[in-house]
């Protein structure tokens, strides 16, 4: 077991650039009771459901034959290299979910050989869990590009949710820093994945007993700073993939300067964290807000605002649609106001087919009021005390950004 634990660490380690979920970097040591828990390899995700889920995230191998120039683990690094053989994995898994540390099971791996050659393994492993260790936990398994259809259908039956990393978001982008990756390859899987969830759920319609097919859906990740495209395209890049193949989540993942080349930022920039976390936002408005990525952000101002969220940018760039009377307006006008979400919209919605909202209501309804008030009337009364002018209001919503940065957003849009 030792050999194996070394394996799984190196694994572990290699598997944490991958961020469909997070590291939890737990470790807590036995000291007088059962069991311990070691800081690699265990991460958390949320369920569809809300449930915050822990996973054992690894790679079923490190060793690579590709040479993505950002990756720590392409042939040409020196690093460490491992790989775990099904029987392996299966058991780890085992072990881990009898010793209560993983409700599932996250599985990546690096290119073996051929994409074919390393899915065959990660199919084997699915079914040693599933069929030989009856194992019904969470698992995501990571499909290589270029894999076989046959084997893609197989993987889907086992695991709950399946993802194809698309990476960078443009073929020029592969072709410069991931050069035996190409886009087709990529959207190709993600194509077919989509046309058979949409199969299976016609199947499981009309006929009892069939085996769901990635029943969590699909999801993909993109790196953000590796390459050279702007909020705009990796924006757009994100709509089209869900519109198109119904995705359940696009991934963002600020680039990691791992590694040193020319073709990459400089060492020294620190990951850009931010601008991350703002597409996170904007993406969350594609979802679930009714925005399109073209009012987010246009080709004028590529990038996303660092000092301001996108809502609250839009809102600011928009003025000329506010003030909005909450108690007439529909439930997407809404979820446009600053400082209103989906459940404080819906319950806005629910409240006032009884009676009028009043302002004072809003506070309990789980509405920012101090964001909100600029935006909206509420009985036909406007609660801002202060004119409606974006500069204005970003002024009094964000006294701590200073005239400079000011000057630049107002320069930038
Ligand atoms: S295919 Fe590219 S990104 Fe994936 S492990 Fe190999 S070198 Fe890294």
């Amino acid at each position: 077991m030792n050999q194996a634990l070394e394996k799984l660490r190196i694994l572990a380690d290699a598997a944490k650039y991958d961020v469909s979920c997070a590291s939890s970097g737990l470790e807590r040591k036995n000291s007088n009771g059962i069991g311990n828990s070691k800081s690699f390899g265990i991460c958390h995700s949320w369920a569809s459901d809300g449930r915050c889920i822990s996973l054992l995230k690894i790679l079923l191998t490190n060793k690579c034959v590709y040479n993505c120039v950002y990756c720590v683990n392409r042939c040409s690094a020196e690093t460490k290299r491992a790989s775990l053989e099904p029987e392996e994995i299966a058991q780890i898994t085992i072990e881990f979910y009898r010793r209560n540390y993983i409700e599932g099971l996250f599985l990546s791996s690096a290119v073996e050989i051929n994409p074919d050659t390393t899915m065959e393994k990660m199919l084997k492993s699915l079914q040693l869990l599933r069929e030989t260790y009856s194992f019904n936990g969470y698992i995501h398994a990571k499909i290589i590009p270029g894999t076989s259809s046959g084997l893609i259908n197989k993987i889907g039956i086992l695991a709950d949710r399946i993802s194809v990393n698309i990476e960078l978001p443009s073929e020029s982008s592969l072709q410069l820093l991931a050069p035996q990756k190409k886009l087709s390859a990529i959207l190709s899987p993600m194509d077919h994945i989509h046309n058979k969830i949409n199969e299976n759920n016609d199947l499981r319609k009309k006929f009892k007993g069939i085996d769901k097919f990635a029943g969590a859906g699909q999801s993909t990740q993109m790196i953000i700073g590796a390459s050279k495209e702007n909020d705009y395209l990796i924006l757009n890049a994100a709509q089209q993939m869900y519109h198109k193949f119904h995705l359940k989540r696009v991934y963002y993942s600020a680039y990691m300067p791992v590694v040193s080349s020319s073709l990459l930022p400089v060492p020294s920039s620190p990951p850009p964290l931010k601008r991350e976390n703002r597409l996170y936002q904007a993406d969350w408005l594609l979802r679930f807000y009714f925005f399109k990525a073209d009012e987010l952000i246009d080709l004028s101002s590529p990038f996303l605002d660092l000092d301001l969220d996108p809502k609250m940018s839009w809102a600011l760039r928009n003025m000329h649609q506010f003030p909005i009377e909450i108690n007439r307006v529909s439930y997407e006008e809404l979820l446009r106001v600053p400082g209103i979400g989906v459940r404080s919209a819906y319950k806005i919605v629910a409240q006032r087919r009884r009676a009028a909202v009043k302002y004072e209501h809003l506070a309990k309804m789980g509405i920012v009021v101090k964001r909100a008030k600029y935006f909206i009337t509420c009985c036909g009364k406007y609660y801002g005390k202060i004119s409606l002018k974006p500069e204005t209001i970003k002024n009094a919503l964000f006294p701590e950004i200073n005239a400079e940065q000011q000057l630049t957003f107002w320069d930038r849009n």
